[in-house]
């Protein structure tokens, strides 16, 4: 039986943070999807095919490494990829007391566990937001992405 991990995000953009998380995840399992979600409330800064493209280009040469898209709930997302595990990464309490309710209720739901991989330190401090907010008063925010 194949270990599917799902790595779910909206990854606007995608950055270090993102990609150490999934370096380090690479050997604790057969598959990782990267899978960007796709939620029609919510404004993003790159469209889903620029998302998309990006990281199809970043993780061309990583067989292992597989890049979706989907919508809706990212546990039916898991099951229809028979992916037993969702992979997140932690940078402080807030993200912890974010994702653990969730984490539990897709446990309990669907289960489907969570995998958290707490961030390196030096990626701790780098968020999308950040790297929007530089992009946005067209700052360099190269050192913050692949
Ligand atoms: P979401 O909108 O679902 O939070 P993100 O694209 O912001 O999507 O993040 C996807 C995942 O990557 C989340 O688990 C988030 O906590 C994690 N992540 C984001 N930035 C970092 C970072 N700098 N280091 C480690 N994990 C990170």
């Amino acid at each position: 039986m194949k270990r599917i991990a799902v790595f779910p995000g909206s990854f606007d953009p995608f950055t270090l943070g993102h990609l150490d998380i999934i370096d380090r995840a690479e050997d604790l399992f057969d598959e990782i999807i990267v899978a960007i979600g796709t939620n029609a409330a919510k404004k993003y800064m790159w469209t889903l095919e620029e998302r998309k493209e990006r990281l199809e280009t970043l993780f061309k040469n990583r067989p292992t490494i597989k890049v979706e898209t989907y919508d809706g709930l990212t546990a039916d997302f898991c099951k229809a990829r028979d992916a037993k595990y969702i992979l997140r990464g932690l940078r402080n309490t807030t993200d912890f007391n974010y994702e653990q309710t969730i984490a539990q209720a897709n446990q309990k739901v669907n289960g489907v566990d969570s995998v958290f991989l707490i961030s390196s330190p030096e990626h701790s401090f780098i968020s999308s937001s950040i790297v929007r907010d530089i992009a946005r008063n067209s700052g360099d925010y190269s050192a913050l992405v692949p």
